[in-house]
């Protein structure tokens, strides 16, 4: 029996898939340097969404380990990071790339992971009142000693991946980010691929 669904994200894009309780999320990225923006929303409370401040504040750190959970806006957990199999690299600390983002540089009508959250989201039914920050999966942005963010090119190579399990039953959404000038996706926009369920086969 087939347990696991395969989605790929295509370029500058954006995917929701329904998953369950139990079951695990991995991302991939297909040919390295790609960063992923991820949200997850309860299923059944759409009010209820992965909140990486609530993440970093009950975790006390700037991203969970191993076997650490991410909390929703309540503070309670709704998946865990079950395995890291990329240089380590995620950021939660920046929002989603944004049409004002790209407008302030001088880009106009961009595709950007704001809109692309928002127009996946609607093809699993929600429409939520504010877009959250997402999980920057590949993105390379820790923090500075200083306290400086610098934002360096994603480390992930070819088929690298981060996998999470989901606590609950959840809307997944997945943008490939759309920043197509350096450093970030390395000047070259490519396709992410997002696989749900037991991962066996
Ligand atoms: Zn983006």
């Amino acid at each position: 029996m087939v347990t696991t669904r395969s989605v790929t994200v295509p370029p500058r894009s954006g995917r929701a898939v329904r998953a369950a309780a139990g079951d695990l999320l991995q991302i991939i990225d297909l040919e390295g340097h790609q960063v992923g923006d991820l949200w997850l929303i309860d299923a059944k409370d759409h009010g209820r969404w992965l909140s990486t401040g609530h993440t970093r504040d009950r975790g006390e750190r700037m991203f969970p380990a191993v076997g650490q959970p991410f909390r929703d806006r309540f503070g309670d957990p709704i998946a865990e990071l079950a395995a890291d199999d990329s240089p380590g690299k995620h950021d939660m600390l920046f929002p989603p790339c944004d049409r004002w983002l790209y407008e302030s540089v001088g880009l106009h009508e961009h595709p950007n992971c704001y809109d692309n959250f928002v127009a996946a989201a609607a093809t699993a039914g929600l429409d939520l009142p504010v877009v959250p920050d997402p999980v920057n999966v590949f993105q390379n942005s820790a923090p500075e000693p200083d306290g400086t963010l610098i934002v360096g090119t994603a480390a992930s190579m070819p088929g690298d991946s981060i996998t999470f399990k989901l606590l609950r039953d959840v809307i997944v959404v997945l943008t490939a980010c759309s920043v197509d000038y350096w450093p970030t996706n390395d000047m070259n926009c490519t396709a992410l691929r997002l696989r749900v369920g037991s991962l066996a086969g």
